[in-house]
């Protein structure tokens, strides 16, 4: 089971921002920026190439969601990534189940894209706080 079933079933814990009947947003441990934030479908589909439309469409609706949202808490605007085939080289897609990462931009601020360790010294349950929906 990949990482992210894990997290949808429980198995593993989350800093959850959003769950609704079919997608569940959570803040990415290896974020770059405050609120990195990753959003899948709670079945597994590797990426976008199989999965059906409706649940595509679940995902990109709370992709847009969740961006909205960060975008009234003050951000600049939001980047939004999804790597898709070749799990983990070729498009650097990491994990093998369909996910956006939002980025919540700050214009005053670095951007970093990819982050390829835990951001431990973060305090992900203030951020919990900050952005869950
Ligand atoms: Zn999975």
């Amino acid at each position: 089971m990949c990482i992210f079933c894990e997290i949808v079933k429980g198995e593993k814990s989350c800093h959850k921002i959003y769950e609704d009947d079919l997608t569940l947003a959570f803040l990415n441990i290896k974020q770059t920026c405050e609120g990195m934030t990753v959003v899948i479908p709670k079945s597994h589909y590797k990426n976008m190439f199989d999965c059906p439309p409706d649940i595509y469409d679940a995902v990109v609706k709370t992709a847009v969601k969740v961006s909205k949202h960060y975008k009234s808490l003050g951000y600049d605007g939001i980047s939004i990534l999804s790597n898709n085939g070749n799990t983990p080289v070729g498009t650097g897609q990491s994990i093998a189940h369909l996910h956006f990462q939002i980025f919540p931009r700050d214009s005053k601020k670095p951007f970093v894209l990819i982050n390829q360790t835990p951001n431990l010294e973060r305090d992900f349950n203030a951020e919990q706080k900050k952005f869950a929906l």
